[in-house]
């Protein structure tokens, strides 16, 4: 088990299109320890693959105080409602911005025993389903290489929260 660096912003893999895993094995398993490694080292509540560098469609999420789990291929199968929602990312660090996410998700992908999950979640549910809702959304995003600045009408919409806040030049004008 390994913590991994966290790919940045203007890293070309956080904007590939992930492929998707074929099989689950041991390599796949290992790769999970090393995203929930990587995720809990860097105090997020979710990670991509890609952002430890592998081009996979592979998720983690780790809401407070619950155990982590993994989705395999997952995708957002269903979605309701809009609102905005303050978001942030491990790969850009020292920004937030509002973004709109939707009210409700439905997520499905593969757990590490190959069996297919449903994951319903909405923010009528509460805080912690509410998050759930936007790590799904948000983490899926990654794999397709979008980013939740994409979703913003422009980067003027970043608010500085960390003093070491790196200047976004590298994909401005995209
Ligand atoms: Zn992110």
């Amino acid at each position: 088990m390994a913590v991994h660096p966290i790919r940045l912003l203007g890293d070309p893999v956080l904007r590939m299109k992930a492929r998707r895993v074929t099989r689950i094995d041991d390599s796949i398993r290992a790769l999970v320890r090393d995203m929930i490694e990587s995720m809990y080292a860097a105090r997020g509540v979710g990670i991509a693959a890609p952002q430890i560098g592998v081009p996979l469609r592979v998720i983690v999420i780790g809401l407070p105080d619950e155990e982590p789990f993994a989705l395999v291929n997952p995708e957002i199968v269903k979605r309701e409602g809009q609102r905005r929602v303050e978001e942030g990312c491990l790969s850009i660090p020292g920004y937030r911005a509002m973004v709109p996410r939707s009210v409700t998700v439905v997520a499905r992908g593969l757990d590490l025993q190959g069996r297919m999950v449903r994951i319903k979640a909405s923010a009528k549910g509460g805080e912690r389903d509410a998050l759930l809702a936007q790590a799904l959304e948000h983490e899926v995003d990654h794999i397709n290489g979008t980013l939740y600045i994409d979703h913003l009408d422009s980067l003027d919409e970043l608010v500085k929260i960390g003093e070491e806040a790196p200047e976004l030049e590298e994909e401005k004008g995209r």
